[in-house]
């Protein structure tokens, strides 16, 4: 009985999913995404439907390739095949090979798909993918010789992965330094929790704990010598009389990106009036480190609706700095470095109080956190049960992976 209403639920559920997803490649085709101020389709698709990165990832995939796999997605559509079937199917599979996958998929698990995928004939290699800059890395104009090594970094939703290649000598002393901050870590572990039952005991400090530990370590040293900043790294001359901003020794800045580099302590700000740098007063518009940890207790991901990031915030002024705008708790809020340009290039609008921020999209339509799951009030799809794939073993030995058609050479 539980079993019959599982494969009813599954099947209006594959079904479902194939609405979804085709409502991703709708809201793809037309560019819906970048109007309200999310990062990718997947992105919004996660954010609206309250589910993981993981599935916005997955459902942005199969509306990707809705039109390679007309097959696969019919079957999803008719919840002959799981969204998980068909997105590791979109994720992967080459191209063409829509009538091979949707046979194989009516009896092939999640997991038997993937090894049939990675059975798929290797593409010619491509030459090498040029390194992704490391961001906000524009001080650094010239990419390192490849002789003092280099560092890459490419980043998801989730994460950033970083590839970091140093010589030798280089390469000891940044092992030995994590090694000596994860000694440390685990040493201060000992001694905090060393006597406190198991249950209660926080996690033992790992590897990326240390490295961790080294950034700030590092930070701090920079801090101290620089007292007045954290990220000291682009100085700007901004005439606070007619809203004029150059670089140091560089072009005019738009009003736009005036505005984002005065925000936060991302630049160094020289305010000046008739030529003239103006006194003390600018420093307060730098948020100190209580301020900051009293911001992120207050809200510990970037204020705008559906993003999870946490790392790199930067605190935006609600009311600018050069406004009048005050530099404390009411007037700031975190925003991730996309999202304070976005607003800033007036895509989105954020507007106070702090503690109840409004945020318009470039429609006008309010944005608001959380799914827009509600009650449905349309009868479920009217799809047979899907009893699955068959779970039997694999015989791969027997098994022809996809072969692409060979290419017409004219
Ligand atoms: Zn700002
Ligand atoms: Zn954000």
């Amino acid at each position: 009985m539980l079993f019959e209403k599982l494969e009813e639920l599954a099947g209006q559920r594959n079904a479902i999913d194939g609405q979804i997803v085709e409502i991703a490649a709708e809201i793809d085709r037309d560019g819906l995404c970048g109007m309200t101020g999310a990062r990718s389709v997947a992105a919004l698709i996660a954010w609206k439907t309250g589910s993981s990165s993981k599935n916005g990832h997955t459902i942005a995939a199969v509306a990707q390739r809705l039109a390679e796999f007309p097959r696969c997605a019919a079957a999803l559509r008719e919840g002959r095949l799981s969204l998980d079937q068909v997105g590791v199917i979109a994720e992967h599979a080459g191209a063409g090979s829509d009538d091979h996958y949707a046979e194989l998929a009516a009896n092939a698990s999640v997991s038997q798909l993937r090894t049939a995928i990675k059975l798929e004939p290797k593409p010619k290699p491509k030459p090498e993918p040029e390194p992704v800059p490391v961001p906000d890395a524009d001080d650094e104009p010239e990419p390192e010789p490849e002789s003092r090594g280099s560092i890459t970094a490419t980043t998801d939703d989730e994460f950033t992965c970083w590839t970091i290649k140093l010589p030798p000598i280089e390469a000891a002393a940044f092992e030995a330094a994590l090694q000596s901050h994860h000694d440390g870590l685990i040493a201060q572990w000992k001694r905090d929790h060393g006597d406190s039952p198991a249950a209660d005991r926080p996690p033992m400090p790992t590897r990326v704990d240390a490295f961790n530990a080294l950034v700030e370590a590092g930070w701090d040293a920079e801090a101290t010598r620089r007292p007045h900043s954290h990220r000291t790294t682009v100085v700007v001359h901004v005439d606070v009389k007619d809203r004029i901003a150059a670089l140091h020794v560089g072009p005019l800045l738009s009003d736009a990106d005036r505005r984002y580099l005065g925000c936060d302590a991302t630049a160094e700000v020289w305010f000046e009036r008739d030529g003239a740098v103006i006194g003390a007063g600018r420093t307060t518009r730098l948020i100190n480190r209580r301020l900051r940890r009293a911001l992120e207790h207050r809200h510990r991901t970037c204020a705008m609706p559906g993003c999870e990031a946490t790392r790199g915030l930067h605190a935006h002024h609600i009311v600018h700095w050069e406004d009048g705008g005050p530099t404390d708790l009411d007037n700031l809020v975190l925003l991730c470095p996309y999202h304070h340009r976005l607003h800033h290039r007036g895509i989105i609008t954020i507007t106070g109080p702090a503690t109840s921020l409004t945020v318009i999209d470039s429609t006008g339509r309010q944005l608001r956190s959380g799914s827009l799951a509600r009650p449905p009030n349309q009868p479920p799809p009217a799809v047979p049960p899907y009893r699955g794939p068959s779970g039997e073993r694999a015989d791969w030995w027997w098994y022809t992976p996809f072969q692409p058609p060979p290419q017409a050479t004219n």
